[in-house]
């Protein structure tokens, strides 16, 4: 990487978990776009995972992935094993204020602490100029930006857009799990995204919520969350004021999780 930033060539990096798919390899056309070098680090992060059952289970696809990171033009992937990327007893605390404690952050304890525990070393490893993140995981990204805002990295953050399937499920590492049943109901989640999209913003912001829930309940998801809130904060907002509002969602559909998001409105960039 060094010799690449001798020749002033600029960095990008997508971390990923590998088992790739449409989503990820979108990160990468964009890191393509963007950048002259582009590196993605496949790296199940033990650190984030606060269900054991989840971590072990979680697909593994290092072949197929390496193939598909071949055909999408990759310069380099980093593929690091565990010991590699922590010591022992090795501990990490970084104050995150309220955002870690919310949505994502209280129904998986722990799992941004893991979160910017490794993308910060995968920061400081490959040094990237850009590094890309999706909007899928639209905590994570403003976690991320609160990190690199507060200990001052030399690295822009660029979100992408969610990539669906074809009927519009959100494309997840996760979808592989689901049986075909599973995948039907699944599509409950950016269903009730696309019904607030349309209700937004003439109804009222907890008749569109209440609905959201309702819907997801009728069609046999029981959500872990839907709320509308400030896109900066992740505040609920209480009525349809503000520039960036952006409905979120998460709901077991069988034994797998899932989250989608979309933005009811989004004025000011992202
Ligand atoms: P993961 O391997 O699940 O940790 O995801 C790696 C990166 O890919 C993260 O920045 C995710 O937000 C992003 N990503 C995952 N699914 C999608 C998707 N459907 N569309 C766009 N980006 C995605």
């Amino acid at each position: 990487m060094d010799e690449f930033r001798q020749q002033h060539k600029s960095i990008g990096l997508v971390p990923t978990m590998g088992a790739l798919h449409e989503g990820h390899l979108s990160l990468i056309k964009a890191a393509r776009a963007q950048t002259d070098i582009v590196v993605c680090s496949i790296f199940v992060n033990p650190t984030q995972f606060n269900d054991p059952d989840d971590l072990a289970r979680y697909p593994r696809t290092v072949e197929a992935d390496l193939a598909k990171l071949r055909e999408a033009a990759c310069d380099a992937v980093f593929l690091p094993l565990v010991d590699e990327m922590y010591t022992k007893g090795e501990t990490w605390h970084i104050e995150l204020g309220p955002l870690e404690n919310i949505f994502e952050g209280a129904l998986r304890p722990g799992h941004y602490q893991g979160v910017t525990q490794v993308v910060k070393k995968l920061f400081d490893i490959v040094k990237p100029d850009i590094a890309f993140f999706g909007q899928k995981d639209f905590q994570q990204v403003l976690i991320l930006r609160k990190m690199v805002e507060m200990l001052a990295l030399p690295v822009t953050l660029v979100m992408c857009p969610i990539k669906r399937e074809p009927d519009g499920l959100a494309m997840s590492s996760r979808n592989v799990y689901l049986s075909p049943e599973d995948h039907q109901l699944a599509l409950a989640l950016v269903k009730s995204l696309e019904q607030a999209k349309r209700s937004f913003p003439e109804k009222n912001v907890g008749d569109i919520k209440q609905e959201a829930i309702d819907f997801l309940r009728k069609e046999g998801v029981e959500p872990d969350y839907f709320e509308i809130c400030d896109a900066h904060t992740l505040t609920p907002i209480p009525t349809a004021a503000g520039p960036d509002i952006i409905a979120l969602v998460a709901a077991k559909v069988g034994k797998i999780r899932l989250i989608d998001n979309m933005f009811l409105r989004q004025e000011s960039g992202y």
